[in-house]
């Protein structure tokens, strides 16, 4: 093993202005560390001697700007790629940060909001990056904006098919990005909170009642809000696509924009901080109308378009005069991915909410099966099939059936999707703009015994709500 793992040690010696990119294969860990010198992970900076491991499906950058020395441990087998790229975009990236900084410096000034950014693209332009990077320079410098991740295909928040509001108060960690930043709730539901009520109201507290709370403390309480300005904030939307139901996502949307508005309200430094907002890949008829319906939602003040020159210039034509639109290009590191790889890359996004991330090869948390009586329970689905005018009834629109709960007699059909726990007490609350107090997975359904079983992130007998939305995702519970 000594052996093996010494063939595989390579030391790259980076010059200033450069990057070592690099992609962990599958089954496959690399291990890191920093010899000489400073360097960062999409913003947020290495300790020199400290040992970074990064696991199978890994795609990472570590850029200096004054030049390192890094040593790269192989482990099981070779990356796939790994390289040294003189050519990189982050001094633009970092010009961006700093002319948001010095916006932060005028709200501050004179007692007004701090920049609202929107980043925009296609697919695979390194968009959720940039974000992060946004986000982490804006935290090195004390700042705490909010994160609001529109992605439902592969946001970072929480799993896919939610959006989610995170508080960013430090840099994202090196190997678990903003995971370690949100509290057990939604990255592995150790504890199930209302966050519905912590950003709303701000008088929530770590667990309501019948829930435990699991929460890591890296910082001293918040004087006004306790622990509770560490959550985020999800809502379920049930699709990997703003396509597939553009009424609710557009509603969800604005819903997050009105509840991140009363938290910026209420949060000074958060408000002078601003928002980095990362929206999907989706920019071409519907999904530019979606993009424009966000902007107008967040009052965004800056567009940040990553490599679509025609996507800036209908943006710059379309938006009001106050709007910065700026284009700023894609860096060559941003892997492409494909159908395929998208669709695991969200499995292993749900595996993680359960399981935790990996460390040496081994989960960090286990799910718990329970069964609860199907009469406990009740079970949605969001938009009843499309019908067409002249079968509706007077007065209603089409859409209008995309935003109706459809009950969904617990059977087979249901097996193996993913539920979101709705925080909502009676079907007669406003469920759909109800925050997401955590998910299950359904593993089997007894008809007989008239009893469920599902996988939940709590060991509690009980789930936190009685009310369960559907998923177009299915987990498998399979490593
Ligand atoms: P999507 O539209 O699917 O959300 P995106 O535009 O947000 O994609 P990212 O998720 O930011 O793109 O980037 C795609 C992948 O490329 C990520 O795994 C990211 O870690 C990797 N990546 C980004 N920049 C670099 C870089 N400079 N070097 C190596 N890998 C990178």
């Amino acid at each position: 093993m000594a052996q093996d793992e010494k063939k595989n040690v390579e030391e790259y010696k980076l010059d200033a202005d450069s990057e070592l990119r690099f992609e962990v294969e599958a089954h496959a860990t690399v291990q890191l560390e920093m010899l000489e010198g400073m360097g960062e992970v999409f913003g947020t900076e290495l300790t020199k001697g400290k040992t970074y491991m990064f696991e199978q499906g890994a795609k990472v950058a570590v850029f200096t700007w004054h030049g390192c020395l890094l040593k790269d441990l192989l482990l099981s087998c070779r990356t796939e790629v790994a390289y040294v790229a003189k050519e990189t975009p982050m001094v633009m990236y970092v010009n961006t940060h700093a002319a948001l900084e010095q916006m932060r410096e005028k709200a501050e000034k004179d007692d007004t909001r701090g920049p609202r950014v929107m980043i925009v693209g296609p697919t695979d332009v390194g968009k959720s990056t940039l974000s992060r990077l946004l986000l982490n320079y804006a935290a090195r410098l004390g700042r705490a904006p909010i994160f609001v991740d529109l992605d439902v295909g592969q946001g970072q928040v929480s799993i896919p098919a939610t959006i989610g509001a995170l508080v960013v108060e430090r840099p994202a960690d090196v190997e678990e990005a903003y995971i370690l930043n949100a509290p057990l709730v939604f990255s592995y539901g150790h504890s199930i909170l209302s966050t519905y009520s912590v950003f709303s109201t701000f008088q929530g507290q770590v667990s309501i009642p019948a829930t435990i709370g699991a929460l890591v403390v890296e910082r001293p309480a918040d004087v006004e809000e306790g622990y509770i300005l560490n959550a985020p904030l999800v809502f379920h939307y049930g699709h990997s696509s703003p396509s597939a139901n553009p009424s609710l996502y557009k509603l969800l949307v604005s819903r997050m924009a009105e509840v991140v508005n009363m938290k910026c309200d209420k949060i000074r430094k958060t408000s002078v901080s601003g928002l980095v907002i990362n929206t999907g890949g989706w920019i071409k008829g519907g999904g530019y109308d979606s993009l424009k319906h966000t902007a107008g939602s967040f009052e965004v003040d800056v567009i940040i378009v990553l490599d679509q020159e025609r996507l800036y210039n209908e943006l710059k034509r379309d938006m009001p005069d106050f709007v910065k639109v700026i284009l700023l290009p894609k860096s060559g590191g941003v892997v492409e991915r494909n159908q395929h790889q998208r669709s695991d890359a969200r499995d292993v996004r749900i595996r993680e909410y359960f399981y935790g991330i990996k460390h040496n090869g081994k989960d960090s948390f286990f799910p718990h099966p329970i069964e609860i009586p199907f009469s406990d329970l009740k079970i949605f689905k969001i938009g009843a099939p499309a019908l067409p005018d002249s079968c509706l009834p007077l007065g209603m629109k089409a859409q209008d059936n995309k935003l109706k709960l459809v009950p969904i007699q617990p059977d087979i059909r249901i097996l193996h999707h993913v539920f979101s726990v709705n925080s909502a007490t009676s079907t007669d609350d406003n469920v759909l703009e109800h925050n997401v107090l955590g998910h299950v997975v359904i593993t089997s359904v007894d008809s007989e015994k008239q009893m469920i079983t599902v996988l939940s992130p709590s060991p509690n007998p009980g789930l936190p709500g009685s009310i369960l939305l559907i998923m177009d995702l299915q987990f498998m519970d399979i490593e």
